[in-house]
This record gives C-alpha cells, sequence and structure tokens, in this order.
C-alpha cells in the first residue's frame, strides 16, 4: 500500500534516537512514502529535531506551529522565531494550532489570540494550517472563517468533531483527517463523518506517538499504523484498501501542496 502519515509528532522525549530510527525503518518498509512530522508541539519553539530528520530523509516534510496546550508560551519572541522557521525548505505547514478547551491547559482567551496571531502567520508565509480543535467547536469554526482560511488551505487533524464543523471545515475548503480514534468502538459518529465527507477531501494520520488503533491499542503509536487507519476508512468507504491509501497519499500531497514530489511512472 502507499501510505502517508499525514500527522505524526517525532520529537516527544520519550524516545530515543535508536528507538525513532527503527521506528522510521518499520514505516518505510511498510510502504510509507511520507510523513508530515509536527514539530515542538510539546516544547515551544524546539524545532531543530523535526527540521533536521526532514533535512537528512526527504519522506519526510516538518510543520512548526505553537499547539493550544502551550498558547499561553506564545510570546512575541516565540512567534518571530517561529516565522522564521517557517521559512526552512522542509516546513510544508503551519501547526499545529488550534483550540483545546477539554484541557485548557492554557486560558481560552491566550489560545485565541494564538490561533488568530499563527492564521495571520499562515497568510504572510503562504503556508497551509494544521488545525487541532477539542470542545471548541463554534469558535474554530467562527476564527477559521473570520480569518480567511480558505487561502491558505490546511486540514482539521484528528478529527473527533460533530457534523457542523466537519461542513464549516469543508465549506472553507479544508481537508479532514481521520486517526486511529475510527477504529475505537464509541466512535460510531466519527465514522458516520468519515463515511460522508468527499473522499477528495480525505486524510489519514497517526498522531505519533498518541491514539494507536485497534489492533494495536494500548501500544505506542506509531507511523506504520496508518495502515490500520487507511483500511478502517476502505472498510466505512466500502472500497478497496488500496485505493484508499492511494487516495489519501494523493490527498495529502495536494493539500501540503507536495506534487512535486510525486514518483516519476
Ligand atoms: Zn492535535
Ligand atoms: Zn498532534
Amino acid at each position: 500500500m502507499e501510505l502517508f502519515d499525514s500527522h505524526a509528532h517525532l520529537d516527544i522525549e520519550r524516545t530515543t534516537q535508536k528507538q525513532l530510527r527503527a521506528l522510521l525503518d518499520r514505516a518505510f518498509e511498510q510502504g510509507l512514502v511520507g510523513i508530515v512530522a509536527i514539530a515542538g508541539a510539546t516544547r515551544v519553539g524546539e524545532y531543530e529535531l523535526t527540521l533536521q530528520l526532514a533535512t537528512d530523509d526527504r519522506r519526510i516534510h516538518a510543520a512548526a506551529g505553537i499547539h493550544p496546550h502551550a498558547a499561553s508560551g506564545a510570546t512575541i519572541d516565540a512567534l518571530d522565531k517561529l516565522m522564521a522557521v517557517l521559512d526552512h525548505e522542509r516546513v510544508v505547514a503551519l501547526g499545529e494550532i488550534g483550540l483545546d478547551y477539554h484541557y485548557n491547559y492554557s486560558p481560552p482567551a491566550e489560545q485565541r489570540r494564538a490561533f488568530v496571531a499563527q492564521l495571520r502567520m499562515a497568510h504572510k508565509a503562504a503556508l497551509p494550517v494544521i488545525v487541532h480543535t477539542r470542545q471548541a467547536e463554534a469558535d474554530t469554526a467562527a476564527i477559521l472563517a473570520d480569518e480567511g482560511v480558505e487561502q491558505v488551505g490546511g486540514v482539521l487533524h484528528c478529527f473527533s468533531s460533530g457534523v457542523e464543523l466537519a461542513r464549516s471545515a469543508l465549506n472553507l475548503g479544508l481537508y479532514i483527517s481521520f486517526s486511529g480514534m475510527i477504529t475505537f468502538p464509541k466512535a460510531d459518529e466519527i465514522r458516520s463523518i468519515a463515511a460522508e465527507v468527499p473522499i477528495e477531501r480525505i486524510l489519514a494520520e497517526t498522531d505519533t506517538p498518541f491514539l494507536s488503533p485497534h489492533p494495536m491499542r494500548g501500544r505506542t503509536n506509531e507511523p506504520s499504523h496508518v495502515k490500520y487507519v487507511v483500511e478502517k476508512l476502505a472498510q466505512i468507504r466500502e472500497i478497496d484498501a488500496e485505493e484508499m491509501a492511494r487516495v489519501c497519499t494523493a490527498n495529502t500531497r495536494q493539500c501540503f501542496r507536495l506534487l512535486e514530489a510525486l514518483p516519476q511512472e
């Protein structure tokens, strides 16, 4: 299968260099043609490891942004540093950014401020955005519309919201990315949305190291597990898994404008 993991964290501190190498080897052996690696989501401003990985291996593409959990750390200096990193030739997206009112690790007002500031940076940098949203559907939809996200494009990652937000995102031209959550027994609502989203707007992701899909649930997640997400999507859409993989990979390349990376036939 031609697989692409549209969202993975390769810079989480508990992974050693050796574990990381083994994880990437397994991914590429499984047929992954690409990974979008999210830099700095757990440590504000620490983008170096992911940028190095993306520089060393062209199959790894980097995204950088200040996560809503860390929004209180979105100081002028932190935003300036991020703006400079967005110029790096291996950075394909600004993210992940957004709102998470489930945990409120940063106060909601600060989350909104950091989200708006970074959406404006996406316009300046001409980069698509990767949006994280949890229990903040109305504010997310309003801010994305107000800030003209349709001009930069992007994706709602690890989709776990209701149908209203899915519709708003689709109307704004965004992609919707599904994670291992769609394999969980209680995820009927997410599966019903995955059945309805236009197929050309669907991406697949792992959100490594979180949310390992069934049958790997309970183990640390890794990019090679994206195949379980794709297989579940194929089952939901009643199409062949190879075809689903091909579509998700093509959509990921469209979303992040990686068309120059298409293999020569
Ligand atoms: Zn997220
Ligand atoms: Zn993430």
